[in-house]
């Protein structure tokens, strides 16, 4: 089978890769049909993640058809997250936090390929008459939904009542945005720094952005809730800066960990501060359908490009070059 491998740092290969296998009858394997590039694939790209060593085939955000078993012919996405379903965490129906978990993408093949094998209790099935690219959006879109979540469950008052910050119009950022208005939160805003991703947020979400580098654009101790979707040193301090009192910051990306939280504005402030990581299978089910009613809009903003080509859709976003936050390959 034809797939897009990394072979080394910053270099994405598309060559023949030996069949995927299914590694017990549990397993299915699907033709991929859309597959996402996530900030983590990035990360990788980089050579950042000692987990993703090349030669790999990453991939994780996947839609694809069943071709062979039981499910032969249905459409699915689902959890890349392999839980091992019996753990503490597994059973309390935090799957996220599984401490056996394996991953595509990472400890087996990915979904940048023809075909990829993966356990039936990981599929979400995809509704009648929805795109296979929009099917790939699940997977990021759950991570806001998740950890919207999280703030709702902390959060004093309504989502709704609160004036919520959100840092960074990536693709975690624009979910958030567009699930927040969804939501009708009106009091939302975006911080991000590339100029065509705020474009985009404005035009695809209806929400203020503005560029941390060169504006303000929050007043200090205003904000009830902030969404980190980056996760850098810079922006754990532009959050707890923002972040008023009695409010909830949430820590959504991971670019780095090192840190200097104000640990007196924490305690003095009451500020709950969230981490959050990736989603549950509930998460996956509810986004599946959210998606499916629209409730993250059209999703024009996606970019869609042959998987043959998905060298230079890794070269465009490494030199922030996309305007789109998310580019989906199509294998065929
Ligand atoms: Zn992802
Ligand atoms: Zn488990």
């Amino acid at each position: 089978m034809k797939a897009l491998v990394n072979t080394a740092t910053l270099e994405m290969t598309f060559r023949d890769e030996p069949m995927a296998v299914r590694l017990s009858d549990d397993e299915v394997c699907l033709r991929i049909d859309a597959v996402g590039i996530c900030g983590s694939d990035m990360h990788a790209y980089h050579g950042h993640d000692p987990r993703r060593i090349p030669p790999i085939i990453l991939g994780h955000e996947f839609a694809g058809e069943v071709v062979d078993g039981t499910y032969l012919g249905k459409r699915f996405t689902g959890n890349p997250l392999i839980a091992c379903g019996v753990c503490d965490y597994c059973v309390q129906g935090r799957s996220n936090l599984c401490s056996n978990r394996s991953m595509v993408g990472m400890t087996r093949p990915g979904a940048y390929a023809e075909f990829m094998t993966i356990p039936a209790k990981c599929l979400v099935e995809i509704p009648t008459g929805m795109s296979a690219t929009r099917a790939a959006l699940t997977e990021p879109a759950a991570t806001a939904l998740h950890a919207l979540h999280m703030a709702q469950r902390t959060s004093v008052r309504p989502i709704q009542e609160c004036r919520v910050l959100v840092i960074g119009g990536g693709a975690i950022g624009m979910f958030m945005a567009l699930l927040l208005r969804n939501y009708g939160v009106r009091g939302a805003v975006v911080a991000e720094t590339n100029p065509l991703r705020r474009k985009s947020i404005v035009r695809h979400a209806e929400t203020r952005a503005f560029d941390p580098l060169s504006e303000s654009g929050v007043t200090e101790s205003s904000c009830d809730i902030v969404f980190d979707c980056v996760g850098s040193k810079h922006t754990r301090t532009a959050a707890f800066k923002a972040i008023r009192h009695g409010g909830v910051m949430v820590h959504v990306g991971l670019q780095d960990w090192s840190s200097d939280i104000d640990m007196r504005k924490l305690t003095l402030a009451e500020i709950t501060l969230i981490g959050t990581y990736t989603y549950t299978m509930a998460d996956l089910r509810a986004t599946v359908a959210a998606l499916h009613e629209g409730a993250f809009g059209d999703c024009s903003w996606v970019e869609e490009r042959p998987l043959a080509d998905g060298s230079s859709a890794f070269t465009d976003l490494h030199e922030g070059k996309s305007a789109s936050a998310k580019i989906v390959l199509l294998p065929h």
